[in-house]
């Protein structure tokens, strides 16, 4: 497949598309980025690369990092972990506290802020030096020593992130949490800080179209974790627009208010994308729509 002629035809098919969107206002820090942005990189199943636009350019990546924490985390609890956290889709806004209180302090799902959390305290009750670990595992899996944390991203969140101080609150006195509140919340502030590009989220997802191997033949997670947590992506990956993708793209996937979004066709290839401005529930406009582009022009989803 002629990838690189594909994304010339996206460049133009997103021209009508290029001043929808807001950047995100969440975070002080991440309002600062230029809106203009806007790379992709695919990684095929024969290690073959194709990029367009800013796609070495590092970025937030925000609630992509979940993927991540929720992959380390199923390695150390298998099965058990869905005690703690549940699969099914929230429908709701990411950071939506309503839920919570009549489940039960139970997050309906990894990657909601609330479930993002309980995961965040299984890694620090799981790790060493919980920060540094689980950076060093992303570093493993992107295949390169090259990846921080923005600390004044993190603390720019942790400045204005009362919303998330009050899921983590709740989820504490309903006992789903068992770190104290001010390390867990360190702990998400600073995953959801990685910077990434395309090119290194694309290399670090690979292992979700390649059977939980990375492409330096590193087992991550079994084939039936991965087919799972592929799922899990399908279904609960972009919130309340989880259907909205699943309908227009058709890969599993995860967004980021960073404006990035990783998918996945397994077996086929990972492809990250990043344009910085958001729709109303906080995902890339650009991103949404070149996927959607990606899977049309190729004729290629999961479906
Ligand atoms: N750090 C952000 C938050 O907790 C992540 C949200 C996102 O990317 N959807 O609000």
């Amino acid at each position: 497949m002629n990838y690189n002629q594909i994304f010339e035809k996206i460049d133009d098919a997103l021209k009508p598309f290029v001043s929808d969107g807001k950047i995100s206002a969440s975070i002080p820090e991440l309002a600062m980025v230029d809106p203009t942005k806007f790379g992709i990189h695919l990684l095929d199943n024969r290690g073959n690369d194709y990029a367009f636009g800013n796609s070495d350019e590092k970025f937030s990546i925000q609630s992509i990092s979940k993927v991540f924490s929720l992959s380390l985390a199923f390695q150390f609890m298998g099965e058990q972990i869905w005690q703690r956290v549940g699969v099914e889709p929230s429908g709701n806004p990411f950071n939506s506290l309503v839920q919570l209180e009549y489940e039960k302090g139970k997050p309906r799902n990894p990657f909601i802020n609330a479930g993002a959390m309980v995961i965040a305290d299984i890694l620090i009750s799981n790790l060493e030096n919980p920060k540094e670990d689980f950076l060093n595992f992303v570093r493993k899996l992107a295949h390169t020593e090259n990846i921080h944390y923005n600390e004044s991203v993190a603390l720019s969140e942790k400045k204005v992130g009362f919303r998330n101080a009050a899921l983590a609150n709740f989820l504490k006195s309903f006992g789903s949490i068992y770190n104290e509140v001010d390390i867990v919340l360190d702990f998400y502030f600073h995953q959801c800080s990685l910077e990434m590009t395309c090119k290194e989220l694309a290399h670090s997802f690979y292992y979700f179209a390649n059977e939980g191997f990375t492409k330096e033949r590193i087992k991550i997670l079994t084939q039936s974790q991965t087919k799972r947590l592929n799922a899990l992506m399908q279904t609960c990956g972009f919130y309340d627009e989880s259907g909205e993708f699943a309908y227009k793209v058709g890969l599993p996937g995860k967004s980021g208010i960073g404006g990035g979004i990783i998918a996945i066709h397994p077996k086929n290839y990972s492809v990250a994308t990043w344009g910085p401005k958001l729709n109303e529930k906080g995902n890339s406009v650009l991103g949404m729509k070149a996927l959607e582009f990606l899977t049309t022009e190729t004729q290629m989803s999961i479906f």
